[in-house]
């Protein structure tokens, strides 16, 4: 098994992303992988730091400490809430003028930055454009969609690609064969996704109950039996909406001829048996829906309450939508 901090340095994005280091300060990081994006942050502070002559050579003191996060010259927002507010940009104004302690250089980076208010994505755009020349801030986002776009034209802007499967098996802790192709098939790239998968102790549960709602389920009475399956297997809901919308995806692809695309074999016999009590378009909203309830789960609606709906949801349409 290798660590994060490795797969990124032989990842190819990030060797080609580094001689950007000395003509640009500011950088924006995209992707819904968090857990990839936070370890392709701290690899970039990590390659901006580094005194050696191959960044990051992983030898001098400086790289020595960002492989343990500790160096003190690299400061990670947000530190007063769960999103970036005002005072965390306050912070950052407060140390950059300053001297750094250990290094030559400063980096400042801000995780989900995705949930930035307003009021601090625009303290922040001063400093994006007259920054002093031995800082660095790295911002890192699910969806460039919710920055500033005044921010976004100050940045140096890339996307995440989703990681490939030969190396995103490299870091997992899997040794059963068939069940590291499954979690590496519906992470889609993702290491985040791969690692909650494969940490989770019942996955293959989950993955049978979702697969089951959505075969198996055909009447209104009983919604409440398969909430409370799906509640009993996972306290994570995102989890299951996840797994709903990658089934219904293939379940799409399945009714579109395109079974080729789908990248979990294991469940298309099943999915094949019910394409017929899906069409595209009842496909199409129901994965509307797992949008809004996903949106609904960050905002701590009541877990109970958005399974059932969806689950009603799902009757609903393919009741209305019948071919
Ligand atoms: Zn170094």
């Amino acid at each position: 098994m290798i660590e994060y901090q490795d797969l990124i340095a032989k990842n190819s994005q990030y060797t080609s992303l580094l001689p950007s280091i000395d003509s640009a300060n500011v950088f924006l990081l995209e992707s819904e992988d968090t857990i990839y994006l936070e370890n392709f942050a701290l690899m970039l502070a990590k390659a901006i730091l580094c005194t050696g002559t191959t960044r990051p050579c992983g030898k001098c003191q400086d790289c020595l400490k960002m492989s343990l996060v500790s160096h003190s010259d690299v400061h990670i927002y947000p530190k007063f809430s769960k999103g970036v507010v005002v005072d965390d940009v306050k912070d950052m104004l407060d140390r950059i003028y300053l001297a750094p302690l250990e290094s030559d250089k400063q980096v400042f980076i801000f995780n989900s930055f995705s949930s930035a208010t307003p009021q601090a994505q625009n303290k922040l755009l001063k400093i994006l454009e007259e920054g002093p020349s031995n800082s660095y801030i790295i911002l890192c986002v699910s969806a460039i969609s919710k920055v500033l776009r005044t921010v976004q034209s100050r940045c140096y802007k890339t996307k995440l690609l989703p990681i490939p499967s030969d190396d995103l098996k490299k870091v997992l802790d899997i040794s059963d064969n068939s069940a590291l192709d499954r979690v590496l098939s519906l992470a889609g790239g993702s290491l985040t996704r791969a690692i909650r998968y494969a940490q989770d102790d019942d996955f293959q549960g989950i993955y049978d109950a979702v697969l089951s709602t959505i075969c198996d389920m055909k009447d209104s009475r009983q919604v409440l039996a398969y909430s409370c399956m799906l509640g009993e297997k996972s306290e994570d809901l995102s989890i299951i909406f996840e797994l709903f919308e990658i089934f219904f995806r293939y379940l799409l692809l399945v009714r579109l001829g395109r079974e080729d695309f789908v990248e979990d074999k294991s469940c298309l016999e099943r999915l094949r048996s019910v394409q017929q009590e899906y069409s595209p378009d009842a496909i199409d909203l129901i994965l509307r829906e797992i949008y809004k309830a996903r949106e609904k789960l960050e905002f701590n609606c009541n877990k109970q309450t958005i399974i059932d709906s969806f689950l009603l949801y799902i009757l609903e349409v393919k009741y209305l939508c019948r071919e």
